[in-house]
């Protein structure tokens, strides 16, 4: 049970294909909550397995994106298909963990309805308005290998792989100089993360 890292674009892993779960296993359930720990740790809407580098077909939704309580547990899926979408669609700004500090204006359907296996092994079916609707189909679209930047341009592409290239050699450098006892100079980017 750990918070771990976040995989960064335009690291390929991102771009992995997913597979499968057939079974609860213990495996599955420690990845969840590895999910659950690193979601809350970057305050983030939700979270797909890709994501910490395990390519399955999970993700997690916020409790309370997902319609419960402030700090409810995360709703979690498992195998998930989008089985309708409205046709009404809406604009709207989005992040990604992947892309900390990114953001960009994504046509997504206001509604959407999810297939899913939960944690019981059982399948239920979840419709969701808003932030829920938005959310799931962004998780959903990392676990085809889809995302942000797909949605741009080439120029906006191409200045947002810069930026996180320019991110990637940041951490990189500062990953390096904690190893050697961590000067002052190395923690001022520790909070952007
Ligand atoms: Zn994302």
């Amino acid at each position: 049970m750990a918070v771990r890292p976040v995989v960064k674009y335009p690291d390929p892993r991102l771009r992995q294909e997913t597979s499968k779960v057939t079974t609860i296993t213990e495996e599955v359930r420690a990845l969840v909550q590895d999910l659950t720990e690193t979601m809350f740790d970057e305050n983030g809407a939700g979270i797909a397995a890709i994501q910490i580098g395990a390519p399955e077909k999970i993700f997690l939704i916020e409790g309370s994106v997902a319609g419960g309580e402030e700090n409810s547990p995360p709703m979690v899926f498992i195998n998930p298909e989008v089985v309708w979408a409205s046709d009404e669609t809406e604009t709207k700004e989005e992040g990604c963990l992947s892309f900390p500090g990114i953001y960009v204006p994504i046509k997504r359907s206001v509604r959407a309805r999810v297939r899913a296996m939960g944690m019981d092994g059982k399948i239920f079916e979840v419709e969701g308005e808003g932030l829920f609707a938005r959310a799931m189909q962004h998780e959903g679209d990392h676990l085809n290998g889809k995302l942000m930047v797909d949605f741009v341009g080439p120029l906006k592409k191409q200045m947002i792989t810069r930026k996180m290239k320019k991110l990637a050699a940041e951490e990189a450098e500062d990953a390096g100089e904690d190893e050697e006892s961590a000067p002052a100079s190395g923690s001022k980017r520790a909070k952007a993360r």
